[in-house]
């Protein structure tokens, strides 16, 4: 639960802005920005080379290390930037052409390789219909006027909310006072702020892997799921080749409350898409291409 306070970043956050700050202010990002990229567009992805985040202060080792704050870091001094430049849009930055040690066959994934950023080579296989979710939803207190947000959690029931903190934070400040009050209202009269819950547009793709269609996966219906956001939802269809750049996440079956059931299934939160594969090496194709062209 978000409190009404804000607070100072601390000085991890503070330097990571900095490095940030620098990235973007510098020559080649500068010049990016000054053609003022997604302009118009409510949403922008705005694409940062992964070699470039090693010049910055270790900006690549916090973002392998700790990607979404690293990321939650950058929006905020890209969408500085971006207000700077008279631009409404939101732009969110999109890492783009990872390392070859992060290229990775989707069909060999393990559990082990959960919360990793891998890159891999997808051909779409079908699309889902854009769906809404609720992101944030925003709560208020019906005795104390406090609003607070909750960032809720895709593909999994919204949180509950069930007291006002502020209030329960009297109740409790009250209870140690020398002089308790006999009486209190419930912290619970609380209710959500509907018009102001953010949602925000996904897409799920199949996908499968160069490899799955060559030794007949593919065939046998077999697929991995990517979830994909923002500005790429509603942009891929069947028979697109991809490279995505995501981050492995695991989402238990349908039936959670089976706590002896391990199986569970993998798929691919999306944090970047590349038009074209990237890693697969057609071997024979390439070599029959050479022949007939020779
Ligand atoms: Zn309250």
């Amino acid at each position: 639960m978000k409190r009404k306070t804000p607070t100072e970043p601390d000085e991890d956050s503070q330097s990571t802005l900095e490095s940030w700050r620098l990235l973007f202010e510098s020559d080649v990002y500068k010049n990016d920005l000054d053609a003022l990229p997604g302009n118009g567009d409510p949403v922008f992805g705005f694409e940062v080379e992964w070699d470039d985040l090693a010049e910055y202060d270790g900006l690549q080792v916090k973002f392998s290390e700790n990607m979404s704050s690293t990321l939650f870091c950058g929006n905020q001094v890209l969408k500085e930037q971006y207000t700077d430049r008279n631009m409404s849009t939101r732009p969110v930055i999109r890492v783009i052409n990872l390392p070859d040690n992060r290229a990775y066959e989707v069909s060999e994934l393990r559990m082990r390789d959960r919360t990793r950023l891998l890159t891999f080579d997808g051909v779409v296989v079908s699309t889902s219909p854009i769906i809404g979710w609720l992101k944030t939803s925003v709560h208020k207190c019906n005795d104390c006027d406090s609003k607070w947000s909750v960032e809720e959690r895709l593909a999994r029931p919204r949180e509950k909310v069930k007291y006002c903190r502020t209030c329960l934070d009297i109740i409790l400040s009250n209870m140690d006072a020398k002089k308790p009050k006999s009486y209190h209202k419930e912290p619970t009269d609380i209710s959500m702020v509907a018009e102001e819950n953010y949602y925000e547009d996904v897409q799920y793709l199949e996908i499968v892997s160069p490899l799955m269609l060559e030794n007949g996966m593919a065939e046998n219906g077999e697929s991995f799921q990517v979830v994909v956001f923002d500005e790429y939802v509603g942009q891929y269809a069947k028979g697109d080749c991809l490279t995505i750049n995501a981050v492995v996440a695991v989402d238990p079956l349908i039936n959670r409350d089976f706590i002896r059931d391990t199986r569970r299934m993998i798929f691919l939160r999306a944090h970047s898409v590349e038009e074209g594969l990237s890693n697969h090496v057609e071997v024979e194709e390439d070599s029959s291409e050479e022949e007939s062209l020779s």
